[in-house]
């Protein structure tokens, strides 16, 4: 095929030419070669208009029959529309089908701005948040769903996890709300009913809380038998004390265990948390005291270093239960002869309880685990050193209560250092007080 612009300078050359020898014939060169010229550029003024009033017709599909090199540029430039229609075709039918599958969702799903504006919702926005899909479009989200837990979760901008919240059109119903940042600065709000979930959850704990609370009494009762048993000089019960030294220990460990699940019963509630100043160094070293007579003959050195004017704001016996459980895990968990330090002081980041120890140590795939219920590295170890599975469990729920974070380092038979993350707002400094 010829190329299009040869053609083009060829008719050029030839009008020229034409009008040359039309010139040296009639002696009026000049005149015939601007006459020739003027009409060729004519031509081309004709072709020009068509694309332009082809351009401008909106919905002509069909673009006008040029010659030479203008049909190839009209024929060049109906491909490229063609292809764009397609295209804008193929996205609205693939748009299309996106807002049909989220609008079919059971979730809510809200579509929003960069200045957390509605851009979209679907159906079922509208009975699980309330909104209204064509008067809430362009509002702000937070002047809709006022409930302060929802302004702060979206001014903290923290949504790695979801927040729970009523249904703002009925209280009965649980949400968990979902923020997913896309785009630029966008971001998509999903809310899914948890209702059945949380009171699955809320049967589930009040089972665990029922059970734990009805044993206590028939397990306090065994207990005292026992002891009157062990105690008396009755030698006709003489044969039976190795029996009755086991059954003593095992009803022991059954109502840590009670007592363990009753805390967590507790705590997971969310009764009220009474916070008021604890003095860290004093209750450390009361703690201390303890884990040294459970450490009886292990002959560890059990070390405290606390700045005695840092003090906490929070829960002293929820504190003091998650701060000895880790302080008797590492005499626990540590050998005879073994060292052990508490530590407890400042820095930028917050204030920082940390127990170390170059006991056992645990196995690296163990960690993420640890503070789930009854969860156990060697469950015969546990049992044996007295432990219940559920220390690191009630920690890691006192420690969400007061803000602070655990953070678990360990190598096996190095040791291990359990460290808890306070945050500023939760620390206090004070003098130290006469008694630390
Ligand atoms: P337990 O009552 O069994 O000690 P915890 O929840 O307190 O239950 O601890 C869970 C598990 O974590 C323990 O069984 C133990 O395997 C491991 N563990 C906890 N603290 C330490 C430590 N300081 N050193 C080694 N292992 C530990």
């Amino acid at each position: 095929m010829n190329n299009p612009w040869t053609t083009e300078l060829w008719r050029l050359t030839a009008v020229i030419a034409l009008a040359l020898l039309a010139g040296s014939l009639t002696q009026a060169t000049t005149l015939l070669l601007i006459i020739a010229l003027s009409l060729y550029i004519l031509w081309h003024l004709y072709h020009l208009r068509q694309l332009y009033n082809w351009l401008n017709a909106k919905g002509k599909f069909h673009p006008p029959t040029g010659r030479g090199l203008w049909r190839e540029v009209f024929d060049q430039l109906y491909h490229l529309q063609k292809r764009n229609r397609n295209r804008k075709k193929k996205l609205a039918r693939f748009l299309n089908r996106f807002q049909e599958s989220t609008a079919a969702m059971p979730d809510a799903t809200v579509v929003l701005d960069a200045q957390w504006q509605i851009q979209w919702i679907n159906s079922a926005a509208r009975d699980l948040l309330g909104l209204r899909p064509k008067k809430d479009a362009g509002q702000y989200i937070t002047n809709l769903l006022r409930q302060p837990a929802f302004k702060h979760y979206i001014e903290q901008a923290a949504f790695q996890q979801p927040l729970e919240i009523h249904a703002p059109a009925d209280d009965t119903v649980q949400l968990s709300i979902r923020i997913i940042p896309y785009g630029k600065k966008q971001h998509l709000l999903v809310a899914r009913d948890i209702t059945r979930l949380t009171q699955l959850e809320q049967v589930r704990r009040d089972f665990v809380a029922n059970i734990s609370h009805e044993l206590r009494t028939p397990l306090t009762v065994l207990n005292g038998y026992l002891e009157t048993m062990q105690d008396d000089d009755d030698p006709a019960l003489a044969p039976w004390q190795p029996s009755l030294n086991q059954m003593h220990q095992q009803t022991g460990r059954m109502k840590n265990i009670v007592n363990d699940l009753l805390m967590l019963s507790r705590l997971e509630s969310g009764a009220s948390h009474h916070s008021a100043t604890v003095y860290m160094a004093a209750m450390l070293a009361t703690i201390r005291e303890d884990a040294i007579a459970l450490s009886g003959d292990k002959k560890q050195t059990i070390t405290l270093d606390a700045d005695p004017g840092l003090q906490l704001k929070g829960n002293e016996g929820e504190l003091h239960s998650a701060f000895s459980n880790l302080v008797f895990n590492a005499v626990r968990y540590t050998p005879s002869g073994g060292h052990i330090t508490i530590r407890w002081h400042k820095d930028k980041q917050g204030a920082h309880f940390e127990v170390s120890d170059d006991g056992i140590g645990i196995p690296p795939q163990n960690i993420p685990r640890l503070t789930e219920r009854f969860y156990r590295v060697d469950a015969g170890r546990s049992r044996d050193e007295g432990g219940t599975g559920l220390g690191l469990a009630i920690v890691k729920h006192v420690l969400q209560r007061h803000q602070a974070t655990l953070l678990i380092k360990s190598a096996v038979n190095k040791g291990s250092t359990f460290s808890c993350r306070f945050p500023a707002s939760t620390v206090v400094q004070t003098r130290p007080r006469e008694d630390d």
